[in-house]
């Protein structure tokens, strides 16, 4: 007997990267950071109230906003937080949309949780073709007709190619009748973050998430900025499933983090560093290597199919990112880690490849 409501049986949930526990990989895959978190995590945990989680955490999470809000130079109203950025983005979809209405937009190849999001809250979606290139086809999204709402990665996933922040504000000034949603869960690994002009528009919001530069994957900490009127809507919508969403380690942990600027930036730039390295690497082995504004690289070879080459690897100890997706499926998705680690890869490849 399957007795789940019929919506669920058509469901094709997301499919998260391999996280395998057999043997140590070079992991490679699901573009966590290779540096660990802040060391003042180590400071807060050996000292941390234990007795303090027989009490449930603040449902509003003040002190993580306010960390927040100091560092993101916006009012604490502009925050709304959650566990991890996915549920951020799942409560987005839930909160300003129609069911079976006028379509939302993406790109046909972004984050693929969208699509997920989109079929469990039953919107339609309307895709825009990425062009060749995998650059984005602007046309479809300034002044965007018939849809009711609009979603951009960016820095894009799989692909890692940013939008200026003048294109992205392009977008949501021209569409400032419906709400824009700018996933920027790989901004710090670029130039083009476009946090500031939720003071300037109403329809914008930003998510973040410390899973990626803050090296917190494990944490499950994101958040959304926005004008104060959407933030109540998101408030709103949390408070119908679950009002502590954020547990008080979780809490703790992230305000450390947050806090800890000038560790954030040293790890983002080291990664930048190796990234800018091994980018240049790969086209010197005669990879296709799209300009990567993220903590990943996203590359072809035509010596062999990705397929094989993510097989190859993965034999040989190294977790990279394959989709078997049309349009990507001879591309593979590889996640920078340390230099050591990077050119472990790179010897391993050559190897493969010779
Ligand atoms: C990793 C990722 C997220 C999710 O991050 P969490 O905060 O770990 O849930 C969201 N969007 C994109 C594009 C991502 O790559």
């Amino acid at each position: 007997m399957n007795f789940e409501r019929d919506l669920l049986k058509k469901i094709a949930p997301y499919k998260a990267g391999e996280q395998p526990q057999d043997k140590n990989y070079i992991k490679l895959n699901t573009n966590e950071n290779p540096y660990p978190p802040t060391s003042n995590i180590t400071k807060l945990l050996n000292g941390f109230d234990i007795d303090s989680l027989k009490l449930y955490p603040d449902p509003n999470n003040m002190k993580l906003k306010k960390a927040i809000a100091e560092e993101k130079n916006v009012s604490i109203d502009n925050i709304f937080v959650g566990n991890g950025s996915d549920e951020v983005l799942a409560f987005i979809f839930g909160t300003f949309f129609e069911s079976n209405s006028t379509p939302i937009l993406f790109n046909d190849i972004t984050y693929s949780f969208y699509k997920v999001y989109a079929n469990l809250w039953q919107l339609n979606v309307k895709l825009s073709m990425l062009n060749d290139d995998f650059t984005v086809n602007m046309n479809d999204f300034v002044n965007a007709n018939d849809v009711s709402g609009i979603f951009i990665c960016n820095p894009n996933a799989p692909t890692g190619i940013a939008l200026t922040k003048c294109e992205v504000e392009e977008i949501v000034k021209t569409n400032s009748d419906k709400v824009v949603v700018v996933d920027e869960a790989y901004a710090d690994f670029s130039t083009e973050s476009v946090e500031e002009l939720i003071n300037t528009y109403e329809n914008l919001i930003v998510v973040k998430t410390l899973s990626k530069s803050y090296s917190l994957a494990g944490i499950r900490c994101g958040y959304a900025l926005a004008h104060k009127g959407l933030i109540n809507s998101l408030n709103k919508i949390k408070n119908c499933f679950n009002s502590y969403t954020i547990d008080r380690l979780c809490e703790m942990v992230s305000i450390e983090a947050v806090k800890d600027t000038k560790y954030h930036k040293e790890c983002v730039e080291r990664v930048i560093k190796t990234r800018e390295r091994i980018s240049k690497k790969l086209t010197e082995m005669g990879f296709n290597v799209l300009k990567s504004s993220s903590n990943f690289i996203f590359c072809s070879s035509d010596k062999m199919y990705a397929k094989d080459l993510y097989e190859k690897l993965k034999d040989n100890g190294v977790l990279v990112r394959y989709f078997a997706m049309d349009r990507i499926d001879n591309y593979l998705r590889v996640t920078i880690g340390t230099d050591d680690e990077m050119d472990k890869m790179l010897d391993i490849l050559n190897k493969i490849l010779d």
